[in-house]
């Protein structure tokens, strides 16, 4: 399948879609219903300022498909925060959750705003404004939200609050990523990792690799970006490089994931390992065998595996010709250009694609939502017993596509996505 170049987040999932559709051979019936998403609901929410000034925000939930369950997928808080945007992310939504089987659709939401500019007084009069506004819309066998970019479990506390005072009875399985005092999972800290974890292992054990002293970079050291490293770390592979926002640190030796959270805890970066305000001990780097550096730096060291965990759009045409990871695992959601992905593809580097790379979170949710229908919670290994299998089934069955159709990983989730899609609209007689 060759490379596509964007020209928006949704045209690029329309025009993936058309190559997919050819591929796999589907009906025009079929491929109309996958071009547009069921629902659009847009909604003007008005919040009182703490000054006592009245705002309009734009509010989007964008319903993309249910054919395998019902609507699944987060709400970001964003100035970015648009209905192309909305609609591209709720078929990425629903194309995810049929990658790792869950029976679950795709959807999204957004509210368009700087979550910085606002206190967090206002920030819960939004999010109970949001859950208002759409409440006719969610539910938990309608659509389940669940925390994105710039929201979080104390977030999904307020709207599942707002939501339950609307209706008059509860449902914690409305919406996931909740606190645990309400019905959240354990493990859910972990998940995105946990599940990138399993998968990455699939993946070299495919390709026939071992994956003792296999060299990792990560870029981002969040949620996602911490446990990571911690968990790889703790396997035995050696973590040559961690980034933040701030700055780089590299040690061939390998870094204790461990040792660095803890630092930067104390300074704020990770860099603080080495640095004070700009001034590094060169001496205690040398002693170390380490050196700090940028982010650019980070995604060109010499490694095996490079996990972006940050921000998308990192991987492009401009460093992708200096990348020297083998493997890279798209921990971050949309972190490699199309421009790049051709000349990875080129390149044989593997890119072990976000939809299934990091797709381990949405799994999780799927538990908690499991758990809030049973009233009956899981311990914490009971949820990794249950993850495991479900990411490697989902790695093999990508692995398999990826073989038997000759295209690589991303083309291939993408194509199982949509051929589990389709199964679905088929037997219900929909096209
Ligand atoms: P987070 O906010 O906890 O951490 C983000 C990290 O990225 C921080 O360490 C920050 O310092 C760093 N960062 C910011 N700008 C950077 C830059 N220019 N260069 C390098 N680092 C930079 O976020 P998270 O939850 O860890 O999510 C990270 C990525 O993973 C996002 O793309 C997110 O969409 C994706 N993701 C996360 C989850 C999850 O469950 N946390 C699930 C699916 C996908």
């Amino acid at each position: 399948m060759r490379t596509i170049h964007a020209v928006n987040p949704f045209e690029s999932y329309l025009t993936r879609l058309r190559h997919a559709g050819k591929t796999l051979a589907l009906s025009k019936a079929q491929l109309k219903e996958l071009e547009k998403p069921n629902k659009i609901i847009e909604r003007k929410i008005k919040i009182t300022r703490d000054n006592g000034k009245k705002q309009i925000l734009h509010a989007y939930r964008v319903q993309f498909n249910n054919a395998r369950g019902p609507y699944k997928g987060g709400i970001r808080f964003h100035p970015g925060a648009n209905l192309d945007e909305v609609k591209a992310l709720a078929a990425a939504m629903a194309i995810k959750s049929a990658v790792v089987n869950i029976p679950l659709g795709g959807g999204k939401g957004g509210v368009q705003l700087n979550p910085k500019e606002y206190s967090r007084k206002e920030i819960e009069s939004i999010s109970r404004a949001f859950a208002r506004a759409m409440a006719e819309y969610l539910g938990v066998d309608k659509d389940i939200p669940a925390p994105d970019v710039y929201t979080n479990a104390e977030i999904m506390g307020y709207m599942l609050d707002e939501y339950e005072k609307i209706k008059g009875h509860s449902e914690p399985g409305m919406i996931t990523g909740k606190p645990l005092a309400l019905g959240g999972s354990l493990g859910r800290d972990t998940a995105t990792a946990q599940g990138g974890v399993y998968v990455l292992l699939d993946m070299l054990r495919a390709s026939g690799l071992k994956t003792k002293g296999l060299r990792v970079a990560v870029q981002g050291f969040g949620n996602a970006g911490f446990h990571a490293a911690r968990l790889l770390h703790a396997m035995g592979f050696v973590i040559v490089g961690l980034s933040d926002s701030r700055g780089a640190i590299f040690r061939k030796d390998g870094l204790d994931p461990m040792h660095v959270q803890k630092v930067k805890h104390e300074h704020d970066t990770i860099t603080g390992i080495y640095c004070k305000g700009g001034v590094c001990d060169d001496k205690k780097m040398k002693k170390d065998g380490a050196r700090v550096g940028t982010n650019e730096e980070l995604l060109e060291v010499d490694c095996d595996i490079l996990i972006p965990a940050a921000l998308d759009n990192q991987l492009t045409k401009e460093n992708a010709p200096r990348v020297k990871a083998k493997f890279i695992l798209e921990i971050a959601n949309g972190p490699t250009t199309p421009d790049a992905d051709a000349l990875f593809e080129k390149r044989e580097i593997k890119v072990i694609p976000d939809v299934l790379a990091n797709s381990g979170g949405v799994a999780v949710s799927y538990f908690e939502w499991i758990q809030n229908r049973q009233g009956y919670y899981w311990t914490e290994s009971e949820v990794f017993e249950k993850l495991k299998p479900l990411m490697d089934s989902a790695s093999q069955a990508v692995w398999r596509m990826a073989k038997e159709k000759n295209v690589s990983l991303r083309d291939a989730a993408f194509l199982l996505g949509v051929a589990r899609i389709a199964e679905a609209l088929r037997a219900r007689g929909v096209v």
